[in-house]
């Protein structure tokens, strides 16, 4: 029992202009296979053999190094993916739109901190938007850990998250990830993330 790499929600190029297409294809078929083949290498004839990517996520500080990164890698990019879609134009609504404006002020407040959170992540990481005790917060990440980690600083159940990587935008944006994390607004899948924190809370 082992575990594989789903395709895409969507075409390589569905993210244009934002996300080019080589930086989709180089980012799931070469870097999210990579987390899934050494995931599998780190638990191969060990105990954590078949047990579920929530369940090795939940411990990954107890087990190994390469569990904590290959299978924050794999739980992260499969979240990410499904965090994006073709831009449409959509915003946040209803029960989430509320929440956010109690949470942050606004929508634009909101904004903001993530792009804060992700912009001041240094070196490689991932932004958050986590429900924590009921409540929307930002958060950030080193490397591939995440906020259901045994070992994150902020733990909670995200809704939201996105890749700060170079990997994630180097090739259209270079250096300018503050650029980036501007651009990600149009791609954000407001209904999944809905979905997801009508099933947190
Ligand atoms: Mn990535």
């Amino acid at each position: 029992m082992s575990f594989s790499l789903a395709p895409l929600p969507y075409a390589y190029d569905a993210l244009e202009p934002y996300i080019d297409a080589q930086t989709m294809t180089i980012h799931h078929d070469k870097h999210h296979q990579a987390y899934v083949d050494n995931l599998n290498k780190a638990i191969a004839g060990t105990p954590n053999e078949g047990k579920s990517i929530e369940e090795l996520v939940a411990v990954a500080g107890t087990i190994s190094p390469a569990v904590r990164n290959n299978g924050g890698g794999h739980w992260n990019h499969t979240f990410f993916w499904d965090s994006l879609a073709a831009a449409s134009g959509a915003a946040p609504s209803g029960h989430l739109a509320a929440a956010i404006d109690a949470a942050f002020g606004s929508f634009d407040e909101f904004k903001a901190k993530f792009a804060a959170a992700g912009a001041t992540r240094f070196g490689s990481g991932w932004a958050w938007l986590i429900v924590k005790d009921g409540k929307l917060e930002v958060s950030s990440t080193p490397n591939q850990d995440n906020p259901l980690m045994d070992v994150a600083e902020v733990k909670g159940t995200p809704i939201l998250g996105v890749d700060v990587w170079e990997h994630a935008y180097y090739l259209k944006y270079q250096n300018k990830r503050p650029d980036y994390l501007a651009a990600i607004w149009n791609l954000i899948n407001w209904a999944k993330v809905a979905e997801r924190f009508a099933a947190a809370k």
